[in-house]
C-alpha cells in the first residue's frame, strides 16, 4: 500500500465513439506517465470463459453460439445483440444481465490490484459501454474523446475491415454520443493531431490532480506503457 500521505491513484474513464482515439490517447499518455490500463473489453472476453457465464449464455442463446469445444463464438453472439431492432435490444439486455456483473467484478479486482501495487500515477479505464453499464461510478473523472464520424470511419477502416454499416450498428447499440459527451467531465478534441489531443488531456489531468504535475516534472519522457494486466 502507498503511504497515507500519497494521494489515491486517480481512475480516469475514457469514453467516445468507435475509432475516436481512446487507445491511441492511452498509449500517448503511457509514454509520459506510469499508466495502468484496465480494459473492459479484455474483461468481457475473459468473462465469456467463465463456466457459469457460459452456462447462462447457452440457456439463453442456445448451442449455436458455441464451438465444438464449448467456447463462445463471439461473432455469432455479436450478430444477435448488435443492432437497433427490438429483438436485438432484448437479446442485448439478456447478455448484459449475464456478463456485466462479472465484468464489473473483474474491473474492481484489477483496479484494487493496481492501487495496491502503488507503482502507477493513474489508472485508465477503457470501456466502450462505460455509461450504459454504470461503470463510470468506478472513475474519478470521465473524459470523452471526440472526433467527427467521417474521420472515425476513415481511421477505423484503415485498420479493421468493418464496413460503415457495422460501425453504425455497434454505435446504435450504445448511448448516443451527445449524451456521453454531456456526461463527461472533460472533452478532448481528437479531430487533429494526436499530439494536440494528448496535450489537452494532460493539461486537464494536471489541473485536476496536481500530484501528476509533480510527477511529470520529475519524469524522464518516453516510457513504455504498462502492459495491461488481464482484469
Ligand atoms: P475503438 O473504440 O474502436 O477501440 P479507439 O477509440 O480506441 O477505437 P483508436 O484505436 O485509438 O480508437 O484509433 C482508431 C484509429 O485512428 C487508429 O488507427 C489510430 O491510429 C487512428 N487515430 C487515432 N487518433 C488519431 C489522430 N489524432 N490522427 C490520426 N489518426 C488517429
Amino acid at each position: 500500500m502507498p503511504p497515507l500521505s500519497q494521494p489515491q491513484i486517480p481512475i480516469i474513464g475514457l469514453v467516445g465513439g468507435v475509432g475516436s482515439g481512446k487507445t491511441s490517447l492511452t498509449r500517448w499518455l503511457g509514454q509520459r506517465l506510469r499508466v495502468a490500463v484496465v480494459d473492459a473489453d479484455a474483461a468481457g472476453h475473459a468473462a465469456l470463459l467463465e463456466p457459469e457465464v457460459r452456462r447462462a449464455l447457452r440457456a439463453r442463446f442456445g448451442p449455436e453460439i458455441f464451438d465444438p469445444e464449448g467456447q463462445v463464438i463471439r461473432s455469432r453472439l455479436a450478430v444477435r445483440v448488435f443492432g437497433a431492432t427490438p429483438r436485438h435490444r432484448e437479446a442485448r439486455q439478456m447478455l448484459e444481465a449475464i456478463v456485466h456483473p462479472v465484468i464489473r467484478r473483474r474491473l474492481e479486482e484489477a483496479i484494487a490490484n493496481y492501487r495496491q501495487r502503488g507503482e502507477y500515477d493513474l489508472i485508465l479505464l477503457d470501456a466502450a459501454v462505460m455509461l450504459e453499464a454504470g461503470w463510470n461510478n468506478l472513475c474519478d473523472v470521465l473524459v470523452f474523446v471526440d472526433a467527427p464520424l467521417e474521420q472515425r470511419q476513415a481511421r477505423v477502416q484503415a485498420m479493421r475491415c468493418w464496413t460503415t454499416e457495422e460501425l453504425e450498428h455497434r454505435e446504435a447499440s450504445q448511448w448516443p454520443l451527445d449524451d456521453k459527451r454531456t456526461a463527461a467531465d472533460f472533452v478532448v478534441d481528437n479531430s487533429g493531431e494526436l499530439e494536440a489531443a494528448g496535450r489537452q488531456l494532460l493539461e486537464f489531468l494536471q489541473h485536476r490532480f496536481p500530484h501528476l504535475a509533480d510527477r511529470l516534472a520529475a519524469t524522464v519522457p518516453a516510457r513504455t506503457p504498462a502492459s495491461p494486466v488481464l482484469p
